[in-house]
């Protein structure tokens, strides 16, 4: 079984938190969050290096946000990270402040490099 985790911050105090994620079929299964500290992150090489493709199920069990509870996230399409998002219509990067529209999220691409 493939499983990673994804750095994600929260939209509501920029701090880091992974999500672990496991392959099913061509869908990636959210499972569990979990509070992380951004420099331990980096050490464990928690950034994706590869991309991410596919649909994003979220299990019964998947806690949200850590931070905040949002239950979803989305990707920045400035810089290809990802942050928390609670459902509203616009949301602000948590890594580079950028404001976006956002669409519904069921696919999305992760783009793996350094944070
Ligand atoms: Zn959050
Ligand atoms: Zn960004």
């Amino acid at each position: 079984m493939e499983a990673k985790v994804m750095m994600i911050k929260c939209q509501k105090n920029r701090k880091a938190f992974g999500a672990r994620i496991q392959k099913e079929g061509r869908n990636w299964r959210m499972t569990w969050a979990f509070k992380i500290d951004e420099r331990v992150a980096q050490k464990e090489k928690f950034s994706s290096e590869s991309t991410i493709k596919g649909s994003f199920i979220f299990d019964e069990e998947y806690p949200g946000c850590p931070h905040c509870g949002a239950q979803s996230f989305f990707t920045c399409g400035k810089c290809g990270k990802i942050t928390c998002w609670d459902g509203s219509d616009t949301a602000t990067c948590a890594w580079c402040g950028n404001k976006s529209k956002i669409q519904l999220v069921n696919e999305l691409e992760v783009k793996g490099g350094g944070f």
